[in-house]
């Protein structure tokens, strides 16, 4: 897909990350592009992530929480850390700031992307359709859901029938932190995208659809069957499944991606969002999407697809993962000296000021640039 100046590494980088969520499918793709792999792991992933041989390096910390006392260790290295959900789940929003490790994508975009407030700004201001949300309990004149904050895969959400339902099953959560959202009845399809900083291009690189326990199962049960049975669905994520669109709502997906990347440019100028992204839809029966969230960086529902997916296949002849994909892009950026373009400013200069080679390999070239 891109044009691609060919030749190995000019030295041998490392990639790095925590050893959870596509931690296996990004340096799966690093070592596919040439790079040395590490991973950053706790005790009980160690011999796990050892176990893999395209992972070189295992460092071993207590916890997931102890990953920025690293920081000087690995910014003595030739390397660059590629994050993931874990890095939001297990640092604070602080701490993954003032980190100035290098690091592949914009960390100002992380700002519009914690809150949900901003981030309904952001996918409004990109034009996309949000369900409608509302600020008080008695404004609710439809099936919604209610969402706790900081609620993680779906846990504690609760769908609620109308208003009379809110007051009896959900006002005890006056003291928490939610939001009451339309409920959209639909598919929820994952959008995977990843847009290119250095060819102003944005590509779809997989889809999924989350399977959720329980509410993906209740149509297993006759609704007569479940009449006087007191269930309430629930939205656990499980696992994901893969889906492909109707080609039909293809450029509509795309357009999406595209308009959140300008969009973000205008929120956090001047790079906004780069690399990988999700948009979070619902599709409804009249072929309608709405956005529920957006992650702005690689999600778990790639992992389904670490041997590439049918849209990937679309643009390259071998199998590219978004983890690859990523590693790519950083490849291309080091072979047109073009690095600054694709890691989080908080890392500029950080490699030519005095970062030593990475020792803890010899220099082994990458396979090249292929040509696609
Ligand atoms: P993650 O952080 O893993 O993406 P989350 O906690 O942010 O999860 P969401 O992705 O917002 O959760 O939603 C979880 C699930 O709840 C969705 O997959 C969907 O099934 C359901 N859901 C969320 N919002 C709506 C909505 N407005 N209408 C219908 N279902 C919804």
């Amino acid at each position: 897909m891109m044009s691609k100046a060919a030749g190995p590494l000019p030295s041998l980088f490392t990639i790095a990350t925590l050893g959870s969520h596509s931690a296996l499918q990004i340096l799966k793709g690093a070592k596919d592009e040439g790079f040395h792999t590490l991973a950053v792991v706790t005790p009980h992933n160690e011999r796990l992530y050892k176990s893999f041989a395209f992972v070189d390096e295992v460092i071993v910390i207590p916890r997931y929480g102890d990953f920025p006392k690293l920081e000087s260790e690995l910014n003595r290295r030739k390397l660059i850390l590629v994050p993931h959900g874990s890095f939001v789940a297990y640092l604070s929003l602080d701490e993954h700031k003032r980190m100035r490790t290098p690091y592949f994508g914009n960390k100002a975009v992380l700002d519009w992307e914690a809150d949900r407030m901003r981030q309904r700004e952001w996918l409004t201001r990109a034009g996309l359709r949000m369900p409608r949300q509302f600020t008080k309990a008695d404004e609710i004149d439809r099936p919604v859901i209610v969402k706790l904050y900081g609620a993680h895969g779906g846990k504690g959400y609760l769908f609620v029938k109308n208003a009379d339902d809110f007051a009896a099953r959900a006002s005890h959560l006056v003291e928490q932190r939610y939001i009451i959202q339309e409920y959209v009845l639909g598919v929820p399809v994952y959008i995977h995208y990843f847009y290119s900083p250095l060819t102003g291009k944005l590509e779809i690189m997989s889809m999924d659809r989350r399977y959720e326990s329980n509410v993906d199962s209740l149509g297993r049960i006759p609704l007569a069957s479940q009449e006087g049975w007191d269930i309430s669905p629930s939205y656990v994520v499980i696992g994901n499944q893969p889906i492909s669109l109707r080609e039909s709502l293809l450029a509509e997906a795309f357009e999406m991606g595209e308009a959140v990347v300008r969009t973000s440019r205008e929120l956090c100028p001047p790079r906004g969002l780069f690399g990988a992204f999700c948009l979070e839809t619902i599709v409804t029966p009249e072929s309608q999407f709405f956005l529920m969230e957006i992650s702005a960086r690689i999600v778990a529902g790639t992992n389904l697809f670490i041997d590439g997916s049918p849209y990937s296949y679309l643009n390259y002849d071998e199998p590219m993962s978004t983890g690859r994909r990523i590693a790519r892009e950083i490849k291309n950026a080091l072979l047109s000296n073009s690095l600054d373009l694709v890691l989080d400013q908080s890392s500029r200069l950080r490699l030519d000021a005095g970062a030593t080679p990475d020792t803890a390999a010899v220099a082994v070239p990458g396979p090249g640039v292929p040509t696609n």
